[in-house]
């Protein structure tokens, strides 16, 4: 017999108040009004802002839409170097576009992009930079900026795991040019699938609120290339119902964070990735880092986990530079990439969120503990 009779799944989406949404769902119904920059969506675009502390939130359908919006407006080009340490829509939003993502190293203890291998990776073709805040914790801002400021580079951050974190006490999302954030199902923050942009750059919001919609800057009036990259009403009103419920949730996470790392303190080989209590996070990702001293490898501990029904998961294995096209187009690039090997090697990321309470975490951690060596 598995330990859990239904399996616990990473990523199963947060969700604030039934009744409160289906409201809202029927006065969208009353308004017939289902997208196009409807109340709904405007209403969650003004929270956001209201909550990151930033001039413009533009939403979008999805992450990856919000990363192409963001590439395109800020008229990036040639080349853009990206961490591969990542999901691979960062080096898909540049790759659609004709756009070569490059490469760069991670910080091992950070998992974020080294800035030190971002300045080996600029060539004369390089216009951008697009760091990812894996995990929820914040890339090394400081340090990107002067990369960026020296090279007369654009810094775009993919913030898609970094919904109501800070970095030194500022909210992400008022880094850089821009920041997009992902508000698919399984981040910690959902509307279904949707995600937003957020700059404080006025122009640069303008632009890309009318490549949200065609180009339209009116009836029968188009003045851009665009695409269509709106947000839904439905999709706006499970925001903000989650809005709603965000201290909740952001507490249910740090209480399973907080009895992960104290259940697996001690195991041999066995670490669980910090998160800066002086900061906010979302504590989202409850990643494990499973090394040598460990009594099985990573995806030993995996298939264990999986017979037992917790479905714990490789992220972000093998690497995006190990996927197709990447694959194929830069062939040699895991010679400049020996941390992003060894962290992806390493890697398990463990279930949290509302549907997993803390009884759940400290059988998943006992599984974990009798497996060790000592
Ligand atoms: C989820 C994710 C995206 C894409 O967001 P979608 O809303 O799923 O399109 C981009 N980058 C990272 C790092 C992600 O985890």
């Amino acid at each position: 017999m598995p330990a859990f009779d239904e399996p616990l799944h990473v990523g199963r989406p947060n969700t604030g108040d039934r009744e409160t949404f289906l409201a809202r769902v029927g006065e969208i119904f009353d308004r017939t009004w289902f997208s196009n920059d409807g109340p709904v969506v405007r209403e969650l675009e003004q929270r956001i802002a209201e909550l990151i502390g930033v001039r413009h939130c533009v939403a979008v359908c999805n992450g990856t839409v919000g990363l192409e919006i963001a590439v395109r407006a800020l008229g990036l080009s040639g080349e853009v170097i990206v961490p591969s340490y990542t999901f691979v829509a960062t080096p898909h939003a540049l790759h659609w576009q004709g756009i070569t993502p490059v490469f760069a190293d991670i910080d091992p203890t950070t998992h974020t992009l080294d800035p030190a291998a971002v300045r080996r990776a600029i060539t004369p073709r390089t216009t951008g930079i697009m760091p990812v805040h894996l995990w929820g914790r914040p890339a090394d801002v400081d340090e990107l900026q002067a990369v960026a400021d020296e090279h007369g580079l654009d810094l775009l951050y993919d913030a898609a795991h970094a919904f109501a974190c800070s970095a030194g006490g500022r909210m992400i999302g008022g880094f850089g040019r821009a920041e997009v954030f992902s508000f698919h199902a399984t981040k910690f923050f959902n509307t279904f699938e949707g995600g937003a942009i957020v700059t404080n750059d006025d122009e640069l919001a303008e632009t890309m609120r009318l490549m949200r919609n065609f180009g339209f800057a009116g009836y029968d009036n188009v003045i851009h290339a665009g695409t269509n990259g709106k947000m839904t009403e439905i999709c706006a009103a499970m925001g903000l119902t989650n809005l709603e419920a965000l201290d909740g949730t952001i507490e249910v996470n740090r209480r399973n964070h907080a009895a992960y790392r104290a259940a697996l303190d001690g195991v041999p080989g066995i670490q669980v990735l910090e998160h800066d209590a002086s900061e906010r996070r979302n504590y989202q990702y409850v990643v494990l880092q499973v090394g040598q001293e460990y009594g099985l490898g990573r995806d030993e501990l995996v298939e264990l986990l999986h017979r037992e029904n917790v479905l714990a998961r490789r992220y972000f294995w093998p690497g995006c530079h190990r996927m197709q096209p990447y694959r194929d187009l830069f062939p040699d690039a895991g010679r400049h990439l020996p941390h992003t090997e060894q962290v992806a090697d390493e890697v398990v990321v463990l279930p949290t969120g509302r549907a997993v309470s803390p009884d759940d975490v400290e059988v998943i951690a006992d599984l974990i503990r009798a497996r060790s060596v000592r």
